[in-house]
């Protein structure tokens, strides 16, 4: 492109733009449609009962200490997981059913 020529923007006819809706346009499901419930209710059930356990140790100020070892909770491990009860050093305990 040579220098000094300014490329020239169409500007749209606004006579024929003001006749273009769009409102078939994508948006949120219909209402009423089928929402599937999660699979994993378990799993929700157990981050409900981990966010009340959270907010129990935040009004009695042990929120941030460590369940096993009473040592502080990394930052960085709270802000991956705020619900976290146990520091980096100590082992998570075993999961069971
Ligand atoms: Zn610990």
């Amino acid at each position: 492109m040579p220098a000094g020529t300014i490329p020239v923007m169409e500007t749209p006819d606004t006579t024929t733009v003001a006749a273009t809706g769009d409102a078939a346009g994508a948006g949120p499901a219909p209402a009423g449609a089928d929402v599937e419930p999660p699979a994993d209710i378990d799993g929700i059930e157990h981050l409900l009962d981990e966010v009340g356990h959270t907010l129990a140790r935040l009004d009695d100020g042990t929120y941030g200490r460590c369940e096993a070892c009473g040592g502080a909770v990394e930052p960085a491990l709270l802000a991956e997981r705020p619900t976290a009860r146990l520091c980096g050093a100590c082992p998570p305990p075993p999961t069971e059913a």
